[in-house]
């Protein structure tokens, strides 16, 4: 199976970033996420090469929902990376983790009056995604004395080649304003006295492993740039929101980079913004392609099994990595204690989760397993902790994070009286 460059196997052992996935599981228990922090770092930069080296004004604003862990944000803050924030509680952990405001958007189809005021108080700017939330933070925005500057969140009408539950980009999608509605949208913008509307915006959807509809996207938007530049608009930014797939499958899925992305993308980008004659920035909102393949999960086999098929019943399941369940997701599983034995046998990696679907990896050939045994589930870092729930009263695992030689925890584990520390004993039963 081909690896990443921060994997490796030597001794029969599995590494992520230059430490023994099996002494990290010794050392901390499982089950366990481990985090690349350089491989995040890296592939932001990746991301700000490969667009600053074809325009100048680029925002790299990671999707914060992607995992959320300040230790993360932190990292990227470091690098001058924005976010993508889709709460308030996102907002909270992008300013607790240094960014700056101006590199926020406050994107979402379903704001509370609670996020409006604080998007407000904060001056964050925020895509709006209905004339009712418009008319809402208008008010916001003039009870605090202010002025918001906005982007409207387009519906590009594409079909995008993903699971059905990440496509966000279809007609039919709950997200967006449909493009043909997006110049009376701005118009109705203009008349808000305390809305400045300055930027444009789109998500197609998620894990897309094609390049074009992103530059199908990228048409629509431009398109859309000339009207609203026509209407008078000053369009600060054009964002083209996140989407890049990753190759889960390593040996047979196709491996984009950011340099395919922005190879495809700026020249339509560009063209199209001086069509207009305007400059404004060009944002893009990452969020797996950042994160996905800096961490593995690491699960112990609990027991093995021959039913109708062989088991491996292990001991982290869709409580901590909901994806398989979710979208039908391939991870790949490595045996990290057993890195190099042949592979010899079909396995089915169950979680401990009471429901049939809990299942990690589905008849996968590895070495012979026994109790005891560590599997690394691979790509775990993007959609994976920050999916996790307490379900069946299973603390979460803790995360763990690799600089560098250094390693430390970024979560501790829960514990059962964190499941219960925010139960409340009904009166009556006292
Ligand atoms: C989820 C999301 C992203 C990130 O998507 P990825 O597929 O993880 O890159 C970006 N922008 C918005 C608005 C999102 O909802």
């Amino acid at each position: 199976m081909k690896l990443p460059r921060h994997l490796a196997i030597q001794n029969g052992h599995l590494y992520i970033n230059g430490q023994d996935c099996v002494a990290l599981a010794e050392k901390y228990g499982t089950p366990l996420y481990v985090t690349s922090e350089d491989r995040v770092v890296e592939q932001f930069e990746n991301y700000k090469k490969a667009l600053g080296a074809r325009y100048p004004k680029v925002q790299v604003l990671y999707a914060a929902k992607a995992n959320g862990n300040l230790a993360l944000l932190r990292a990227l803050a470091q690098r001058g990376a924005g976010a993508d924030v889709f709460s308030s509680g996102e907002l909270h952990l992008a300013l607790d983790a240094g960014m700056e405001p101006g590199r926020l958007l406050f994107n979402g189809s379903s704001k509370t009056p609670g996020d409006l005021k604080l998007a407000v108080e904060k001056s964050i700017r925020v895509t709006v995604d209905s004339l009712d939330e418009l008319h809402q933070l208008d008010a916001a925005a003039k009870a605090a004395g202010k002025t918001t500057e906005i982007s409207f969140r387009v519906n590009p009408a594409l079909t995008v080649p993903t699971h059905p539950k990440i496509a966000t980009g279809l007609a039919t999608s709950k997200f967006g304003i449909p493009h043909k509605d997006i110049p009376g949208a701005y118009r109705e913008a203009l008349g808000c006295k305390n809305i400045m509307p300055v930027g444009l915006h789109c998500h197609i959807g998620s894990q897309i492993l094609d390049i074009e509809p992103f530059a199908r996207a990228t048409e629509v938007m431009v398109r859309i740039a000339k009207d609203l530049t026509s209407m008078g608009i000053q369009l600060k930014f054009i964002d083209l929101g996140g989407g890049l797939g990753i190759p889960y499958r390593h040996d047979t899925d196709p491996y984009l980079t950011p340099e395919d992305y922005a190879a495809r993308v700026v020249p339509i980008f560009k063209e199209g913004i001086e069509a207009c004659g305007i400059t404004p920035e060009l944002w893009v909102e990452p969020g797996r392609s950042l994160v996905a393949d800096s961490t593995v999960l690491l699960t112990r086999v609990n027991s093995v099994k021959s039913a109708h098929k062989r088991f491996a019943n292990v001991d982290a399941g869709f409580n901590l990595l909901i994806r398989p369940a979710m979208y039908d997701a391939y991870h790949e599983v490595i045996a990290a204690n057993k890195a190099d034995s042949e592979p010899t046998t079909d396995y089915t990696v169950t979680g401990p989760i009471c429901e049939s679907g809990d299942l990690l990896a589905t008849e996968r050939k590895l070495p012979e397993l026994a109790a005891g045994d560590i599997i690394a589930v691979l790509d775990a870092g993007a959609y994976g902790f920050a999916m996790s729930s307490q379900y069946n009263s299973r603390p979460r695992c803790p995360e763990v994070l690799i600089r560098g030689s250094d390693v430390a925890l970024m979560r501790r584990g829960e514990t059962l009286s964190d499941i219960t520390a925010t139960m409340e004993r009904p009166p009556w039963q006292k």
